[in-house]
């Protein structure tokens, strides 16, 4: 499946520029011209790479970035910076806030698609490729990080679907409060396993009946219920 790129930029003839090196580069790419139908595209459609512009009309990327950096369900999608401020301040914020590369306008078209490549690689190196998962009624897909549900796409937080994604993968197996913590918010988290449960009481919650297969363990964790035929 190829990736897709969302780039957001409101000068036309950029974004076109971008858009034509992309997609002979192989790549998918839609455009957005502002910050709020950006945000807004992100959430529906799930890019694999935002490539954002700073100066937009209705607010400034670095806002943007701030805010995807801040979201559970966007924190880990990656973010080029490109723009016209060449400042050190700006390239350093940008970073700072997450941003996964800066590149400084004017820049060669076929650098950025070099850039973008290999942001790409560096994620894709985090875990491989897997087939969905298909139990019964539900998907997992890891590698678009979708869940159906009836051939019904269920809208999970990205918290919610590892959360999912690691009980399923080893269902009829106990995990521990302690582990989905690791596992699921690993460094960032400093709270405590009682997060765990307000989550999954959520993700139980999104799907329906589906959701008594998420097993409460007394006193431990949690179980996804291994399959059984008439499940099926
Ligand atoms: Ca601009």
């Amino acid at each position: 499946m190829a990736n897709r790129i969302l780039i957001v930029e409101d000068e036309k003839d950029i974004a076109e520029l971008i858009g034509f090196h992309l997609s002979r580069a192989g790549f998918h790419t839609d455009v957005c011209h502002q910050a709020f139908t950006a945000l807004e595209s992100i959430r529906k459609s799930r890019p694999s790479l935002v490539i954002l512009d700073l100066m937009l009309p209705d607010m400034d990327g670095i806002e943007i970035c701030k805010r995807l950096k801040l979201q559970e369900a966007t924190q880990d999608l990656p973010v080029l910076i490109l723009t016209a401020r060449s400042g050190e301040r700006d390239r350093i914020l940008g970073l700072e806030l997450g941003a996964d590369d800066y590149v400084s306008k004017p820049f060669s078209p076929r650098e950025l698609v070099l850039r973008v490549r290999a942001i790409l690689r560096r994620m894709e190196g985090r875990g491989p490729s897997r087939a969905p998962l298909v139990l019964g009624p539900l998907t997992i897909d890891s590698d678009s990080h979708r869940v159906y549900l009836h051939n019904q796409a269920v809208d999970l937080t990205l918290i919610e679907f590892k959360l999912l994604e690691y009980l399923s993968r080893q269902r009829g197996k106990v995990a521990r409060r302690e582990d989905l913590l690791s596992e699921v918010w690993g460094y960032r988290y400093e709270g405590g396993t009682r997060t765990v449960d307000t989550h999954i009481q959520r993700l139980r919650n999104k799907l329906g009946t589906l959701g008594e297969w998420i097993e409460t363990v007394r006193g431990v964790g949690y179980r996804f219920r291994e399959a059984e035929s008439e499940d099926i």
